[in-house]
């Protein structure tokens, strides 16, 4: 098919619900992407953190393969090997005693929320407070968007579900104030990432984890997008010295096949019995089988140690745009591969800089309208950053 004629067509088709810049991906190919004509993209989008290990990463991609020769799907009514390993290798990395896989982040999510709940209501039956986080983001479920504390979000969806409330993320204080004996949980994302690229500051996580210990709450996180290495560590949570009753996972669990986990403690996990949560798809032993490779390869001392070697040059690298934009530019902030840069009345829109970007073959992301977001794959090289420096310099420039 032709671009025109694929445009006519996904147009005409697809539920519009996603904005879509006018080219068609066919490959790719490490950090880059090739669109139908065969222009090359640098990714530093990597499918919204999902890509870890860049496109057509062969090891990955034999994986696959050979896994889809063997069987892509059975029901969690029987074992596989390629799940067995994934558990074993999520349980053994989080120091937490059981996961569940779902497909998608929402569902794992979802998975958490009830688990809580359930764990909550075995303490008491009016336990079910859920406490989240202003600007945060958890998903497009009915539970996981009110989860989200982004109104519009929910905006024409009501009824939702109940039990939802709201603080502002790095206020301890604010959170000692909501916080009560009929807390089920906490939820929050360990670096906010799709509200605009925010890490905790300080003892907040700490804080945070003691106010969960003093009112028996459970502490959730939500490492879906700064979790799978892009921290820096395999759990961004490890860099704050705290550790989760309940941790999720997805975006880049299996380096691009649909995947999403939660993991808990022994503790927690006695609330469910069986029947009480299941899923057909989740944990197949195709998506499996992509898992373990990220899962043998990420977690490694020398690939986090890129990861935090590539993520502070391009960090030192975006704070000299800054300086030298600094009217369009207000703030870098991020940590590992996770990068924000705030903008503060640029010449151009956050989403014409992406267009720009992407004229000049630089795939990059804008969130909330005002922070350009830069979440690569994981093996990117200083090269590549330069490359991305250089057409943000560029579009920024004009
Ligand atoms: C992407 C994301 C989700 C939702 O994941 P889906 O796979 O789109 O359902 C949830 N939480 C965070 C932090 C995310 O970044």
């Amino acid at each position: 098919m032709t671009e025109e004629k694929i445009f006519e067509q996904d147009d005409k088709n697809y539920l519009p619900v996603f904005k879509r810049y006018k080219i068609v991906l066919e490959r790719g190919e490490g950090a880059y992407l090739y669109d139908l004509g065969g222009k090359r993209y640098i990714d530093f989008l990597a499918g919204i953190a999902v890509n870890v290990l860049g496109h057509n990463y062969p090891p990955l991609v034999k994986a696959i393969a050979e896994q889809a020769a063997k069987v892509i799907h059975v029901s969690n009514l029987y074992y596989t090997e390629p799940q067995a390993t994934a558990a074993a290798k999520l349980v053994k990395l989080s120091g937490l005693d059981r996961a569940f896989f779902a497909n998608s982040g929402a569902e794992a999510n979802e998975g958490a929320i009830k688990i809580a709940r359930k764990f909550a209501k075995s303490i008491s039956p009016d336990k079910t407070q859920i406490i989240t986080a202003w600007n945060s983001f958890h998903g497009r479920t009915l539970a996981t968007l009110t989860a989200t504390g982004q109104l519009h979000y929910q905006e024409g969806l009501e009824p939702l579900p109940a039990g939802f409330d709201y603080v502002h993320f790095n206020d301890a204080d604010e959170l000692a104030e909501k916080i009560s004996d009929k807390t089920c949980a906490v939820m929050l994302e360990t670096i906010q990432g799709e509200g605009g690229v925010y890490p905790p500051k300080g003892d907040y996580l700490k804080r945070v984890r003691e106010l969960c210990n003093k009112h028996d709450a459970l502490l959730i996180l939500d490492e879906i997008q700064s979790g799978m290495g892009r921290s820096g560590k395999f759990f961004a949570y490890e860099k704050y010295g705290i550790k989760p009753d309940i941790v999720t996972l997805a975006k880049g669990l299996a380096g691009g096949v649909p995947i999403g986990a939660f993991i808990c403690t022994e503790e927690v996990a006695k609330a469910f019995k069986p029947g009480d949560h299941g899923t057909t798809f989740g944990g197949n032993p195709l998506a499996c089988a992509a898992a373990n490779v990220v899962l043998d390869t990420v977690p490694d001392e020398k690939f986090l140690a890129h990861v935090e070697e590539v993520g502070a040059y391009f960090k030192d690298k975006l704070i000299a745009l800054q300086k030298k934009y600094p009217t369009q530019i207000k703030e870098i902030r991020g940590e590992g591969l996770i990068l924000g840069a705030q903008l503060d009345k640029p010449k151009r829109s956050g989403v014409e800089i992406v267009n720009e970007c992407m004229k000049r073959g630089a795939i990059i992301n804008c969130t909330v309208g005002t922070v350009l977001r830069l979440i690569p794959p994981l093996i990117i090289t200083r090269e590549q950053v330069d490359e991305v420096i250089n057409i943000l310099d560029s579009v920024l420039g004009e």
